[in-house]
């Protein structure tokens, strides 16, 4: 109550309230000291003209007495114009002058009003020139309601005594009432007008409010309460045109590898935390520069070229200290960013840089360069041609020979497709040019699905010839799972080709079995029922070989070439070997081992009891035209 009593008389400590009054007061003041200044130029050209053209007769001292008036008002309100108008130039300065200004020229305009005013009444005039200024000072300017309440007192009290004491006349009833009456309209104006601009200052404070309050929501990360890529954004072209040395600006863009594992071992709150110490982490090693988390463990700084390499390191190094027992690795990448290059391209292109050395251990920074342009131009190339590379059959199979190992025969026993990209523009292209980009952007099944039609076709072909036939084995990537009914899609090639489904063997990469594991395990029964072979591809070349063992059934174990890498030099090559393929045979598992190149290594795993092998040594991937000459002689 006691509170909005206070509003009401205007007395409480608002700033905002007083700010938007005393803005609006200097925007008023401007429209009043226009009129003002005209009014009296006005004036003193009529004055001047009068005296010239000798007019009326007046004293000398009638005529410096108005020309004073006159020009003490002009000057008022050509200093108060020019306040007005810097203050809405030069920005907000200056408050206490700007309201000391505001009453004197109020004071000055009344002073003046009630000084002709009073003459008029003497000369039984109406008093114009006083209402003229009490609507000016009391109806334009907006006073707080004590103020104006004081100060209305005093004008119209004051306007009172000057006409009773100041004049021969005899003050009547009506004067009287009629005085006291436009006093009570003034003040009830002037009460109004306040009342009417708090209601409007706080409703534009309120949507102030919640503009700023909405600003920082969309410009804030709500994990880690550091800027969002809205505020990177803003933030970069801003610093850009900051730039005045030869020291360029990177874009930085970071990635902590292996964060999943960390969320893993201390659960989601536990990587959340983690999340936040190294937004703090970050913000204090990249001091001064903008620092914004893009996404999950993705962030993006913007700092100097010549400091980028030694911060990086502080961060590689703070890391480690956050990390605990969890192997994790902060990868970088930077972008050299000039004034007028988009922020997500140059993110984007940084991201590219850090991406790049994702899998080596021993570095964590690189600069995007010439052959990283190159690689992401191919990038967009696959991306933006992948559909008319399909419909033009530019992608191809290649055929590469599985051989009988533990017979030591070398008979063909199967086939492995792989893809290849025959492009009239790039050349023949292999898959690590666009494998990952097709699964990175979900394209993949568009080309695994275009292979297994061409195997089936191939096979019908063979068939239809009557030729000898072996299993083909496909490759599928884990996000074919997801993203179409596999056994469905191999059941209709099978009927469309007429083809047993014991010709087809489904390879899936080790890799490829962490995550989905209810949607994999689903498919790969139903596939097994659907008699084929399942695959188990690149085995030894993750973290968790043996769990995938326990947990999947697989029918053939394919030992990845990595334990062949400088076989016999590397002596833990052989006892490793011997153990996977003899683990394999107690669960029943065919053994193939990939990337065998001497004859060396194949009389290896024959020893051990291998049951087949792939690799240089028997044939390097081929179209079936190749294929055909070499294996089965020309058919
Ligand atoms: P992968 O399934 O492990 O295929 C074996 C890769 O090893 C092939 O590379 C093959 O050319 C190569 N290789 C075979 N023998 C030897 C050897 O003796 N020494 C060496 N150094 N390398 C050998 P390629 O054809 O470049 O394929 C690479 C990978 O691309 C494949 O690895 C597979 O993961 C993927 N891929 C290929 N075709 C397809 C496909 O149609 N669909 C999917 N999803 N992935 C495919
Ligand atoms: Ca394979
Ligand atoms: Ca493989």
């Amino acid at each position: 109550m006691k509170e909005k009593i206070k509003n009401w008389l205007g007395v409480t400590r608002d700033e905002y309230t007083r700010n938007f009054v005393y803005n609006s007061n200097m925007r008023a003041s401007i429209y009043m000291s226009v009129v003002v200044i005209c009014l009296e130029l006005w004036m003193i050209y009529t004055l001047t003209d009068t005296i010239l053209n000798g007019g009326k007769e007046r004293t000398f001292q009638w005529m410096v007495d108005h020309y004073a008036w006159y020009v003490v008002l002009l000057t008022m309100g050509i200093i108060m114009l020019i306040f007005a108008i810097q203050h809405f130039r030069k920005g907000k300065k200056f408050r206490w002058t700007g309201v000391a200004l505001l009453w004197i020229f109020s004071i000055v305009c009344i002073v003046f009003g009630m000084h002709f005013g009073l003459n008029s009444y003497v000369k039984n005039e109406q008093i114009l020139a006083f209402l003229t200024m009490v609507i000016f000072v009391f109806c334009i300017l907006t006073w707080k309601p004590l103020s104006s309440f004081l100060f209305s007192v005093v004008t119209f009290g004051g306007f009172f005594w000057l006409m009773l004491n100041q004049t021969e006349i005899e003050m009547t009833q009506g004067n009287s009432i009629n005085l006291l009456t436009m006093w009570i309209s003034t003040f009830m104006v002037a009460l109004a007008a306040y009342q009417g601009r708090r209601s409007e200052a706080s409703k534009t404070e309120d949507l102030e409010k919640m503009n700023a309050h909405l600003r920082k929501i969309s410009m804030e990360d709500n994990l880690t309460g550091i800027g969002n890529m809205n505020k990177f954004r803003e933030d970069v072209p801003e610093r850009l045109t900051q730039n005045n040395t030869r020291d360029p600006w990177m874009v930085l863009f970071l990635n902590c590898s292996n964060f999943k594992s960390y969320n893993e071992r201390y659960g989601f709150p536990g990587g959340d935390e983690l999340l936040k110490k190294l937004a703090a982490m970050l913000t204090e090693v990249f001091e001064g520069d903008p620092v914004a988390r893009v996404s999950d463990d993705h962030f993006v700084v913007l700092t100097h070229r010549s400091q980028a390499q030694e911060r990086v390191d502080k961060a590689v190094e703070g890391i480690r200290e956050l990390r605990g027992d969890v192997r994790m690795h902060l990868k970088v990448g930077g972008y050299a960013v000039s004034p007028g290059c988009g922020v997500d391209l140059a993110c984007d292109r940084a991201r590219v840089a850090a991406d790049s050395i994702k899998k080596m251990s021993d570095r964590h920074y690189r600069e995007y360069d010439h052959e990283l342009e190159e690689q992401f131009k191919l990038k967009q190339y696959v991306i933006n041609n992948i559909d008319a590379a399909i419909e033009k059959g530019y992608i191809r199979v290649f055929y590469q020979p599985v051989v009988k190992c533990s017979d030591g025969s070398k008979d063909l026993c199967g086939l492995e497709a792989l893809a290849r990209w025959d492009d009239p523009e790039h050349g023949l292209l292999p898959p690590y040019m666009f494998i990952d980009t097709l699964e990175e952007y979900r394209e993949i099944y568009k080309l695994d699905r275009c292979i297994i039609q061409q195997v089936c076709r191939d096979l019908r072909h063979d068939l239809d010839e009557r030729r000898d036939v072996v299993p083909v084995s496909l490759n599928f990537s884990r996000l074919d799972f997801e993203l179409y009914n596999v056994p469905q899609y191999l059941k209709e090639m099978c009927m469309l080709y007429d083809i047993p489904p014991e010709l087809l063997d489904v390879e899936i990469t080790e890799s490829a079995l962490t995550d989905t594991l209810g949607i994999l395990q689903e498919n790969m029964s139903v596939l097994r029922s659907g008699h084929y072979s399942l695959w188990l591809d690149d085995f030894g070349s993750g973290y968790s070989s043996l769990n995938v063992l326990k947990d999947f059934n697989f029918n053939v174990l394919k030992i990845d070439m990595k334990f062949l890498h400088d076989f016999p030099k590397n002596t833990k090559s052989v006892p490793i070997l011997t153990m996977i393929v003899s683990l394999a045979k107690q669960l029943d598992m065919v053994t193939l081992t990939e990337g065998v190149e001497t004859e060396e290594q194949y009389r290896f795993l024959q020893s051990i009891g291998c049951d087949k092998a792939q690799g240089y040594l028997f044939g390097k991937p081929m179209p079936k035209e190749e294929l055909m000459t070499k294996t089965f002689g020309n058919g």
